[in-house]
Parts: C-alpha cells; structure tokens; sequence
C-alpha cells in the first residue's frame, strides 16, 4: 500500500480536464488505492486550470499547477515529478488516450516490487498515413541509436519513489523521459495498452512540433550523430586516396584535362559532407550553450491548495 500520484500534463484540455478526473478518479477509488491527480496545465490559455482549481476545492484528490507559459510536455510531466508526494508515480495522458484500468494494473506489479512500469502500445490507434510514416522513420532511427526499441514506448508509465528521485537528481535540462526511465535501470516490467482515441479537443503536435522533438530528444540523449560524422569523414578519406591516385594517374599519363568531372563531383561530396557535420556539431553546441545557461526547465504561476 501507499500513495500514488498521477501526474497529467494537459495543454488547453478545458474539455478533457472534468472527464480525467471523473475517471480516472473512479478507476482508484474502485480500486481502493490512495492517490492524488496532479494536473499540470502547460501554461493553457483556456479555462482548464480555472477547472482544476474548481475541482480541487470539491475534491482534495484533485491538485494541480499551472505554468507561466507552455514550456512542453516534457517540461509538465518533471514539474509533476517534482510536486509529486506519492510513494509511486504515474504520468497518463489528459485525453484518455492511455487506459484508466491500465494504472491499476502497474499499481499492482509495483506492490509485487517492480520499481518501474512501462506502458507499451500494443497498437498505435488512429494517426494519418503521414503522421504514421513520419513517427515511423523517427522510431526506426531512434530504437537504432539507443538500442532499445522505442516504437512501442510511451509516456505512460508508473515508477517508484526511487526512480522518481534519481530522474529528479538529473541535472540536465534537455530530458527524453520516455527513454530515461528506462534508462535509470531499476527492476522494470511492461505492462502493453491499446491506444484509445482521444476523447475530445485536438491532438496538440503540429508537424514543425514532431520534427523539432525528434531532433531534440536525438541529440539530448545519444551523441552517435558526432560519430557519424567522424565516420562519414573517414570514407570521404578513403574516397580521396582513390581519387587522387586516379588523378595523378591521369596526370603522368597525359590526359589529365578531362578531369573536371571529378573535380565537381569532389567539390559537391566534400561540401555537403562539411555542412552535414557543420550543422550537427551546431546543433550539439546549441544543447551545450543551453545546458550551461542552466535555465529553470519550467516556471510555475499558479498552484492549487495542497501543492
Ligand atoms: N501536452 C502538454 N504540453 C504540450 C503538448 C501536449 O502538456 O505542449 C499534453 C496534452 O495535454 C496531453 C498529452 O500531452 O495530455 C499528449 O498530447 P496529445 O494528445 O496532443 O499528443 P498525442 O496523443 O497526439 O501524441
Ligand atoms: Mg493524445
């Protein structure tokens, strides 16, 4: 037995907000779990914290924060981590998308001693042919570089108090959190999930909005793409020993004014070879620079009672 906190990070979800509470409410009460719901409203601009602080003055399992302004989800969830009072943590999705019943299950493999409980989508539910394809290129390269198969993963998951701490001691500012918890190590079990379709509102990634998260979580978590950048270099190394021994060959042998081919061919790989690395190394400078600013992740304006 002990208390779990479910955080749920939600952005502009003024229509989602009464029904999450309702159920997912619901759900550990039948289960007689002892809980807190921590709506972390991602700087919304609609009425959903005005709603949460409603429903916190007529519920005392209802708590929540709101942010200054939207800081992302990644930023909601660790601001749930770090309010968070349960002996475990779970973080779920605002628009029922993840399985109320579901956080029952992880309950119970965390009382049998799992210190993290991951959720695995058995499917993916209804996404558009090109959100599909374009999730599907970035997981296929992401399950490469981290070597473990991150399709399947998801937000949803429920830890520990110890994970919940070691994830907190983490002083980086650019987090993944779906890869970290696993990354913490600890005993860890899955339990898989069927995505549901969302209940109301829109989906709140535009595609500028994926490829910027895919780029982001990349870098901040693998510094493989600076390898392969040494990589690419060492074959452009080989490529040149073999051009230029033809070249020369060339040269001795008198017909060398025919090579301008080459010379274009050379101009345009070493080009975009150098540029590719350029914009990669830039990249992992940018992540340096904003680590070393050392920015709060998130801010918080407004808090319920309880928090
Ligand atoms: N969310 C958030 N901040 C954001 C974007 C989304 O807190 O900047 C929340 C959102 O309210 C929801 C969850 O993250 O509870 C998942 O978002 P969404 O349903 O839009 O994503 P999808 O399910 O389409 O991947
Ligand atoms: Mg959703």
């Amino acid at each position: 037995m002990g208390l779990m906190t479910v955080v749920i990070p939600s952005y502009n979800e003024e229509s989602n907000i009464e029904r999450a509470a309702e159920v997912i409410g619901g759900v550990l009460k039948d289960a007689s779990i002892d809980y807190e719901l921590m709506f972390v409203s991602d700087g919304s601009k609609d009425k959903t914290f005005a709603i949460v602080k409603e429903l916190s003055e007529k519920d005392p399992h209802v708590k929540g924060i709101q942010f200054s302004r939207n800081f992302g989800k990644e930023s909601a969830i660790f601001a749930g981590l770090e309010v968070a009072k349960g002996d475990c943590v779970a973080v779920i999705d605002c628009d029922l998308q993840h399985p109320p019943a579901t956080l029952v299950e992880m309950y119970r493999l965390w009382e049998d001693g799992y210190e993290v409980i991951e959720g695995i989508k058995s499917s993916r539910g209804k996404e558009s042919i090109f959100h599909k394809m374009f999730v599907g290129i970035f997981y296929g390269i992401m399950s490469k570089l981290m070597k473990m198969d991150m399709n399947a993963t998801s937000d949803f998951k429920l830890m520990d108090r110890k994970v919940v701490d070691a994830l907190l001691s983490l002083t980086e500012k650019n987090t993944f959190f779906r890869a970290l918890s696993f990354w913490t190590g600890f005993r860890s079990t899955s339990v898989s999930f069927d995505v549901q379709e969302r209940v109301a509102g829109e989906s709140k990634w535009s595609f500028m909005g994926l490829v910027k998260y895919a780029i982001s979580n990349t870098t901040s978590f693998t510094t493989v793409p600076l390898q392969i950048v040494t990589v690419i270099g060492f074959l452009m190394m080989i490529f040149s020993v073999v051009v230029g021994i033809q070249t020369l060959v060339n040269f001795f042998m008198g017909v060398a004014v025919e090579g301008f081919t080459t010379v274009i061919l050379l101009l345009l790989v070493i080009g975009g070879c150098i540029m590719i690395s350029l914009g990669i190394i830039g990249h992992y400078l940018a992540r340096i620079y904003e680590e070393v600013k050392g920015r709060p992740r998130y801010i918080i304006s407004e808090r319920t009672k309880g928090v």
